[in-house]
C-alpha cells in the first residue's frame, strides 16, 4: 500500500470531503493515519434495553418503531425514536437533526451509544452516536467499543475522518523504520498494530501501548535530527579559531575586573562554557538560559569581548527597538572600563542613518541588522536575545547569512528538560540559575473579588508615598501569539475605567501591540522617565523592559496565563531595591486553577514552575478530558518525562554503534520527511 498517496485515492469519498481533508492539512493516507483523536468516547458496554440505567454511558441495540419530532418548552427542537429489543423499550433523543427522521424508519436496526438519562419521568437515551446495522457479524464503528474522537474540525466530523480510517488500517502495510532492537528493548508494539490500536483501541491497556510506542517513534525521530544537527554543527571546522593568549587573557581579566559589578558564581560558570565554545575549532551553539533579570547581557559583553579581543565584530540582536536601545546602553556601561573603548553601534528600523558608524565592534539592532549586514564581513559572534518572542524565521535566516559565526542565543524561557532533550538537542544549555545578590523575591498574592477596592486603595498610596511605579496588565482575550483586536479594545476600556474611576489623580499610560513601533516607544519612555505612575498593557510589556523604579505589577484574568508567562510578567518588577509586589486578579472558583497559582505565588524559580505546569497541565487522562494542550508534538508529550528519558538513552546508544545512517534506509527517508517549515528554527 503506498501511503504517499493522496487522499482523493479514498474509495467512495466526496471532493467536499476530500477538501475538507486538505484544509486540515491532510494530504496523504499518511497524514490521515497521523491524525489522531484528541480523546476517546468508552461505548464498549452494550446492554439490553430493559437493563440500562439513569447514568450510564453505554450501546443499545434495537429496532426503530417510531420517530418523531418535539419541541421543549425552551424552544429547542429534538428527535425521539422509540427503540426496541426482546428486553423491552427505550426513547433515544437526538438534537435537531431532522434528517434522521427519514433515515431511521421504523423496522432499522440501530446501535445507539450514548448516556441514559431521565426525561420527564422516562429513562431516556441521549444519543452520542449511532449506525444502522446491516450485517450483525459486521463491526461497528462509531458505537459498542472505545470510539475516537478528533480535534475540532471545521465541518468534518469525527464520523467521518473514523469511517475514512476504519477500511484504511485494516488492510494496512507499513515497514516500521525504527529498528527492530530498539523496539524490543523499550518494550514496543509494531507500527501497525499501534495505529490500528490508537484510532480503534480494543481496551484502554492496548491504548496505552499504542500511544507509548507512537510518542516513542515521533521522540525518537525528532531526537536523533537534534543529535545529528548538532554533529555536523560540530563538522563545521572556522577558518580561524579564536584564540586566548596570555595577553588576550590579561585584558579580558581587566574587563570583568572594571564591571560595575561582580559576576555571580552562576554567571562565572556560564561564561566559562560560553568561553570554552568560543576556543573550540567549531562554532559554539549554546543557549544561556536565565530568569528575566538574571543578568545574561554581561555574558553576551564578555563573550563580545573576547571576539573582539580576535580581531572580529559582534552582532546583538533584540526582538524589538526598546530592548536594542536598552541593550545598546547597557553595552556601554558594561564596556566603560575597557580601554582603548570599543566601537559600539546601534541600528534599528528608526536610527539607522543617524547613529550607526561605518565601522564598529559591537553592533546592537533589531532585525533590520540582517539587512544591513548582508555584504559586510562576516561577524564573529552573533547573540541573539529572543526574549522568547524572537520569529523563528528571523533565526533561520540569520543563520545563513552569516558564515559561520559563533552562535549564543539568549532566552527566559524556562525550558524543562524534556523539551530540551526533544526539540532543543542539538544546543548546548547554560542556565543562570540564581538572581545577583540583593534582589528582594517579588511577594505575590491571589486578590478575591471582596478585596479588589482595597487593594486599588493600597496601590494609589503606594505610589503616593514611594512615588513608585505600577503594570496593570489585561487579561488575555483569545490565545494567539498576534495581539487580536478584541485585547486592544479590552486593554483600551480598562485604561479608561481606570483613568476616570479608580486613580483619577494618578498619571496613565496605555500600550499595546498595535501601536506603530515609535508610538510604543514614546509610551516606554515616558514611563520610564517617569511621567506616569501607571502603565496599562497587554501581554506586549512581557517582551522586556527594564524600569527598575516600577514595584507593583498587577494581572488581570490571571487564571488564563501559563505559570511561565506569569511569571515573565512578574519579572517586570523587583528589579529595584524595593520590595516588589505581584497581584493577580481572576476568577479562581476552580480549584485547580487556584492550586496553580499558589504554587506560582509560593515560588520564585521560572524552571521549576514550567515544570509544575506541565505536570499539572501537560496530559490529561484517557477518556473524557481532553489529551494534550497544544505542543509542537503530534502524538507525544513533554510530560512524558519517563518516555523521553529512555528515548534519549536508545538515540545516544544508537548513534555510538551506528556511524553510517546508511544501513538504515528507512529511518533515513524518514528523517529527511522532518525538514517541515516548523523545524527550521529549531536550531
Ligand atoms: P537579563 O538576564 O534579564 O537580560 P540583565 O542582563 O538585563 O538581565 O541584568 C539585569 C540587571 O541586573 C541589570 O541592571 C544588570 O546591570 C544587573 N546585574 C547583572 N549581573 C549582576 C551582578 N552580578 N550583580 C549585580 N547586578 C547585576
Ligand atoms: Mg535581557
Amino acid at each position: 500500500m503506498d501511503l504517499q498517496q493522496s487522499v482523493a485515492s479514498l474509495p467512495r469519498t466526496r471532493p467536499a470531503t476530500i477538501n475538507q481533508l486538505r484544509a486540515l492539512g491532510i494530504a496523504t493516507l499518511m497524514d490521515l493515519l497521523s491524525h489522531f483523536p484528541s480523546r476517546y468516547e468508552d461505548y464498549q458496554r452494550v446492554s439490553a434495553i430493559a437493563r440500562c440505567q439513569v447514568g450510564e454511558t453505554l450501546t443499545l441495540k434495537g429496532y426503530v418503531r417510531r420517530g418523531q419530532p418535539l419541541f421543549t418548552k425552551t424552544g429547542l427542537r429534538l428527535e425521539r425514536f422509540l427503540l426496541e429489543d426482546d428486553s423491552g423499550t427505550i426513547s433515544a433523543i437526538w438534537y435537531n437533526q431532522p434528517y434522521l427522521l427519514r433515515l431511521l424508519y421504523p423496522g432499522v436496526c440501530v446501535s445507539v451509544a450514548g448516556t441514559v438519562k431521565l426525561f420527564g419521568r422516562d429513562r431516556t437515551m441521549i444519543a452520542g452516536g449511532f449506525e444502522i446495522i446491516v450485517d450483525p457479524q459486521a463491526p461497528t464503528l462509531h458505537t459498542g467499543r472505545i470510539v475516537p474522537v478528533y480535534p475540532e474540525t471545521a465541518r468534518l466530523s469525527s464520523k467521518t475522518i473514523r469511517e475514512k480510517l476504519f477500511p484504511l488500517l485494516k488492510d494496512l502495510t507499513l515497514s516500521d523504520w525504527l529498528p527492530e532492537p530498539i523496539r524490543n528493548y523499550n518494550g514496543l508494539t509494531d507500527i501497525v498494530s499501534a495505529y490500528r490500536q490508537i484510532h480503534f483501541p480494543d481496551s484502554q491497556t492496548q491504548y496505552q501501548a499504542a500511544r507509548r510506542t507512537l510518542a516513542f517513534h515521533e521522540l525518537f525521530l525528532l531526537q536523533l535530527h537534534s543529535s545529528l544537527t548538532k554533529q555536523s554543527w560540530q563538522r563545521q571546522a572556522l577558518k580561524q579559531p579564536f584564540s586566548l593568549l596570555p595577553d588576550q587573557a590579561a585584558r579580558l581579566k581587566q574587563m570583568i575586573n572594571a564591571l560595575p559589578f561582580s559576576l555571580t558564581p552562576a554567571q562565572q560558570r556560564c561564561f566559562r562554557e560560553v568561553q570554552t565554545d568560543l576556543l573550540q575549532p567549531f562554532p559554539m551553539n549554546r543557549l544561556l538560559q536565565g530568569d528575566v533579570g538574571a543578568g545574561k547581557t554581561v555574558v553576551a559583553a564578555l563573550a563580545a569581548y573576547l571576539t573582539y579581543l580576535n580581531g572580529k565584530t559582534s552582532l546583538i540582536m533584540a526582538p524589538t527597538a526598546i530592548l536594542a536601545e536598552q541593550h545598546y546602553q547597557a553595552l556601554h556601561r558594561l564596556f566603560a572600563g575597557v580601554d582603548p573603548p570599543l566601537r559600539l553601534g546601534l541600528y534599528t528600523g528608526a536610527t539607522k542613518t543617524t547613529r550607526t558608524e561605518p565601522r564598529y565592534d559591537v553592533l546592537v539592532g533589531t532585525q533590520a541588522l540582517l539587512n544591513f549586514q548582508a555584504g559586510r564581513t562576516a561577524p564573529g559572534l552573533v547573540v541573539i536575545d529572543e526574549q522568547h518572542r524572537f520569529g523563528v524565521a528571523q533565526r533561520a535566516k540569520l543563520k545563513t547569512k552569516a558564515d559561520q559565526p559563533h552562535l549564543l542565543t539568549m532566552t527566559a524561557t524556562p525550558i524543562p528538560r524534556t523539551v530540551a532533550l526533544t526539540l532543543y538537542g542539538e544546543l548546548d544549555i547554560s542556565v543562570i540559575d540564581a538572581l545577583p545578590p540583593g534582589r528582594l523575591p517579588v511577594k505575590t498574592y491571589l486578590v478575591p473579588p471582596e478585596k479588589r477596592d482595597a487593594c486599588y486603595r493600597w496601590i494609589a498610596e503606594q505610589v503616593k508615598q514611594h512615588r513608585t511605579q505600577v503594570f496593570f496588565i489585561c487579561p488575555l482575550i483569545e490565545e494567539s501569539d498576534q495581539e487580536t483586536l478584541a485585547s486592544v479594545r479590552a486593554a483600551n476600556q480598562e485604561y479608561k475605567r481606570l483613568k476616570q474611576q479608580v486613580f483619577p489623580q494618578l498619571r496613565l499610560g496605555l500600550i499595546h501591540g498595535r501601536l506603530k513601533a515609535r508610538e510604543k516607544q514614546a509610551v516606554m519612555q515616558t514611563f520610564y522617565r517617569h511621567q506616569l505612575d501607571i502603565l496599562v498593557a497587554t501581554a506586549v510589556v512581557e517582551v522586556g523592559i527594564d524600569v527598575p523604579n516600577a514595584s507593583v505589577m498587577v494581572i488581570e484574568g490571571a487564571q488564563r496565563y501559563g505559570l511561565a508567562q506569569l511569571h515573565q510578567l512578574r519579572g517586570r518588577v523587583g528589579r529595584g531595591h524595593r520590595q516588589s509586589y505581584c497581584y493577580l486578579f481572576g476568577e479562581f472558583s476552580d480549584r485547580r486553577a487556584k492550586q496553580r497559582l499558589g504554587v506560582f505565588c509560593s515560588q520564585s524559580l521560572g524552571l521549576t514552575l514550567a515544570e509544575y505546569d506541565l505536570r499539572a497541565r501537560g496530559a490529561g487522562t484517557l477518556f473524557g478530558q481532553r489529551q494534550h494542550g497544544r505542543s509542537e508534538l503530534k502524538i507525544a508529550s513533554f510530560s512524558d518525562f519517563r518516555l523521553i528519558d529512555q528515548c534519549h538513552q536508545a538515540v545516544n546508544h544508537f548513534l555510538l554503534h551506528h556511524h553510517d545512517l546508511k544501513n538504515f534506509p528507512l529511518l533515513t527517508a524518514e528523517l529527511a520527511k522532518l525538514k517541515s517549515p516548523a523545524m527550521v528554527g529549531r536550531d
